[in-house]
């Protein structure tokens, strides 16, 4: 055989992301020179028009008969490259959740596309002379001086000489200088990990790690069903610990909220400098200067919320989820991809374990426990051998009250005397997220459904209806309970700042705070002077409800279960328990034991009676079944098309349009109709914001792959950007407001 010299016609393709606000990929031929060293993930040089624009190599592929004349890569850039398993998580987010490449490296490398200006932390390094350097003084006396200093930051080095800035770029581009990110934390001495102070494990928690695999290149995903107080931190880190050990890197992500001063300093005292923790108020240019640490590889662990599943992380040996149920996890603008999802589909690429742990799973993980996708493992006690609270409930529908709309049964109110009386502290939580007044019988203790979709159906005052916010069924406001027929029908739903006052009023030696969205910023402050006793009762939304260790709190008040039921979602009882079962967990975390009073109109329903006896495991096999019947996740999937616009007319008419079109397809694509159930327009359950009218549409069906192409035949007919108006698709939505 005699090779075939490589014909201009097979050079390799790469798919290039430039750095520059697009929404598509640009491909450019690989030339002969850089064949093997353009890979997935290299940043490379493209020439755009008469420019240079830096970019990332998405993919590289064979030619395909539609690409047009194609353009070469000028060269590779001296930065490193980015983790080819992270270039095909964002191929693989691109298409699932129907979405332009572009957005979706706006969301998953933020920082990078921003101007970003000579920051403090950019350095110069010296690297050699030129063999023939040339005459210009300016030239020679920057590299005398750089030869000197080794390195220097690059603002200073840009003055050595006038004109600095041409010379240093250069020399740069010649790669006789290059360009290093530093940060304060490199000029630290190095230290080595702690171990101290590490608690023994117990043999729960050793028989968990024992039983995680630390074979290398093989996706092993869990779940760590770990009750609240088990100690699945610890168990965490110990299998960070392992993994650092190897040389590999790990992602840890944790719910937004939890991610508080407490959890970074935890991290950064076992991990010291291995650790790049990733938080919210960061800025662009410092989170790019930690990615950059962490594309170096000088950061081999990455704490942070939702996006840092997007770390680019080399050598992934383990990502762990903690509160995995959490709905923080799903970006609810923007690209709206879930990290937890998004965990499994890294680890398959990266082939690495992914432990999913929570005290009360999504149905869909369990599911996949059930369905031997995900492997189980358990922590079943509490650690220090703490007993699990004591949960009874307050029968409203029977119960002696206090306050205005009943706000505290008798029996909550003794208990809440007896608690401050005892120089203990108090929780009182209510699940209001801002919105949701409801239609429930003070007799029997029915909420009024729609009878297509088993959603509760929220009340409207203006005019005066209900209103189901997955199919816009509507209907007057009934006279009379259809279960019983008593006339003790109320609107029910109350806020946080009214039981503050009511609690303030009724208990007049309680010294009151609250937590919720509206006190937002003060979080950290009021959290540690409950923490202190400056306050013995704490009132709040279910930020209370997440991760916060209250020793001196032993009763724990649910003001109204049935306002979370309510709630306009299907899965507003899985919801309901996972709350309930978090915020029971807040309970006796010291050294006295904990009481939970419930307060609710059906202490019969299931979700209440099994977070009372803190069995998940009843409740899953219920939800299980009835998610089944009403053929809701994980026994279809969905999809949500939001169209939105200051114009209600407009908003409207495409709606209308978009059902239709989406009907003609599902024809066009030959599954059986039926298939998949277009629910439809409806207003959205807030219907307008910011002047905004805002209606939805519900896509439900058996096959992810049908819908995933309707979606995007969607996405090429409807193209926001007509007016004001605005097309949004939501794969898997966790929210329907
Ligand atoms: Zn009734
Ligand atoms: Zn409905």
């Amino acid at each position: 055989m005699i090779p075939s010299a490589v014909s201009e016609e097979n050079l390799p393709i790469a798919d290039v992301l430039l750095l520059l606000p697009l929404a598509r990929t640009y491909s450019y031929t690989v030339p002969p020179r850089l064949a093997g060293v353009v890979t997935r993930g290299t940043q490379v040089l493209c020439p755009v028009r008469r420019s240079r624009v830096h970019g990332i190599v998405l993919d590289v592929r064979g030619p395909r008969d539609d690409d047009p004349e194609l353009l070469e890569i000028i060269d590779v850039s001296e930065r490193p490259a980015w983790p080819a398993d992270l270039m095909e998580l964002m191929g693989w987010v691109s298409t699932y959740y129907v979405a332009p490449p572009g957005t979706v490296a706006r969301t998953a490398m933020p920082g990078l596309f921003a101007r970003r200006k000579a920051a403090v932390d950019e350095y110069v390094v010296f690297v050699r002379c030129p063999d023939s350097p040339g005459r210009s003084q300016r030239v020679l006396k920057v590299l005398d001086v750089m030869e000197r200093c080794g390195s220097m930051e690059i603002g200073q080095a840009r003055k050595i000489v006038p004109g600095g800035s041409d010379v240093v770029r250069k020399l740069l581009a010649g790669g006789y200088l290059r360009v290093e990110n530093r940060t304060a934390a490199e000029f630290m001495p190095p230290s080595c990990m702690d171990d101290g102070d590490r608690p023994t494990l117990t043999r729960d928690q050793q028989s968990v790690l024992d039983a995680i695999p630390t074979e290398k290149g093989r996706y092993s995903p869990f779940l760590l069903h770990g009750v609240t107080g088990s100690g699945k931190t610890e168990v965490y880190m110990r299998a960070i610990e392992r993994v650092l050990a190897e040389g590999r890197g790990a992602i840890v992500l944790v719910p937004e909220i939890a991610l508080t001063f407490q959890l970074r300093t935890t991290f950064e005292r076992r991990f010291k400098d291995a650790a790049a923790i990733m938080h919210s108020q960061m800025s662009d240019s410092v989170r790019a200067a930690a990615w950059d640490e962490i594309l170096a590889g000088r950061r081999r662990l990455v704490v942070g919320a939702r996006s840092a599943i997007f770390a680019p992380v080399r050598d992934l040996g383990l990502i762990v989820v903690d509160e995995e149920h959490d709905t923080s996890y799903k970006q609810q603008d923007g690209l709206r991809y879930n990290a937890r999802d998004l965990a499994l589909v890294r680890g398959k690429i990266a082939g690495c374990t992914v432990l999913l742990g929570s005290a009360t799973p999504s149905l869909e993980t369990f599911n996949n426990t059930a369905n031997g996708k995900v492997g189980y493992l358990s922590l079943p006690s509490r650690v220090r051998e703490l007993p699990m609270p004591c949960v009874e409930f307050a029968n409203m529908k029977y119960a002696q009250t206090r306050g205005d709309e009943k706000l505290f049964s008798e029996q909550l109110a003794v208990e809440l005397n007896r608690t401050i009386d005892a120089g203990e502290s108090a929780i009182l939580f209510l699940n209001r997220r801002g919105f949701g007044r409801f239609v429930m019988c003070r007799t029997c203790g029915r909420k009024i459904d729609c009878p297509d979709c088993s959603i509760t159906l929220t009340h409207h005052a203006r005019p005066d209806r209900l209103v189901c916010h997955y199919c816009d069924h509507h209907q007057a406001l009934p006279g009379l309970c259809p279960s019983c027929g008593s006339g003790e029908l109320g609107i029910m739903g109350f806020g946080t700042e009214r039981l503050e006052e009511e609690t303030q009023r009724l208990f007049p030696k309680a010294r009151v705070c609250r937590l919720d969205s509206d006190t937002a910023g003060r979080t950290k402050e009021i959290l540690s002077d409950f923490r202190d006793g400056r306050f013995n009762v704490l009132v709040g939304t279910q930020i209370v409800a997440k991760g916060h260790d209250f020793p001196a709190v032993t009763l724990v008040g649910v003001m109204l279960a049935d306002q979370s039921l309510a709630f306009p979602d299907f899965r507003a009882s899985e919801r309901t328990f996972q709350l309930l079962t978090q915020v029971s967990g807040r309970a006796g975390r010291g050294s006295v034991p904990g009481r939970v009073i419930i307060q609710t109109y059906c202490p019969e329903n299931y979700a209440l009676r099994y977070s009372s006896t803190h069995d998940y495991l009843g409740f899953a096999v219920e939800e299980n079944k009835l998610r089944r019947e009403r053929g809701y996740p994980p026994y279809s999937f969905l999809a949500s098309i939001e169209v939105s616009s200051t114009d209600a007319v407009a908003a409207s008419s495409t709606a209308s349009g978009i059902v239709e079109f989406i009907i003609g397809q599902i024809g066009a694509l030959g599954g059986p109709p039926g298939q998949i159930r277009v629910l439809g327009p409806a207003l959205a359950a807030i219907e307008r914001i910011r002047g905004r009218t805002r209606l939805h549409i519900l896509l439900k069906g058996p096959s992810r792959s049908v819908m995933n192409r309707l979606l995007w035949a969607v996405r090429g007919r409807f193209r926001t950007g007509a007016g004001d108006l605005r097309v949004t698709i939501d794969v898997d939505p966790v929210s329907m407001l």
